[in-house]
């Protein structure tokens, strides 16, 4: 997916609560195991890597690691 696109589903996705809007309270980074992406919603499968997101509010999100940087760039400061 280009990075203009990924950047729409980031904002939409935020707005609608689909997308996390705060940063992970930890992060871990392996190789892609099919999980889904919560930004583009593909699967995530070797040799991506994955980003494993445990986030401040509960729960675990999975992002590709471009996704991830595109996302965290996006946060709010
Ligand atoms: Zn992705």
């Amino acid at each position: 997916m280009e990075r203009e696109a990924l950047i729409a589903r980031i904002e939409a996705g935020m707005s609608a609560g689909t997308v996390p809007c705060q940063d992970c309270l930890v992060t871990w980074f392996g190789e892609g195991r099919g999980h889904r992406c919560v930004v583009c919603e593909e699967p995530i499968t070797s040799p991506d890597t994955e980003v494993e997101c445990d986030l401040p509010g509960g729960g675990t999100v999975y992002f590709h690691n471009a996704c991830f940087d595109l996302w965290h760039a996006a946060l709010p400061a």
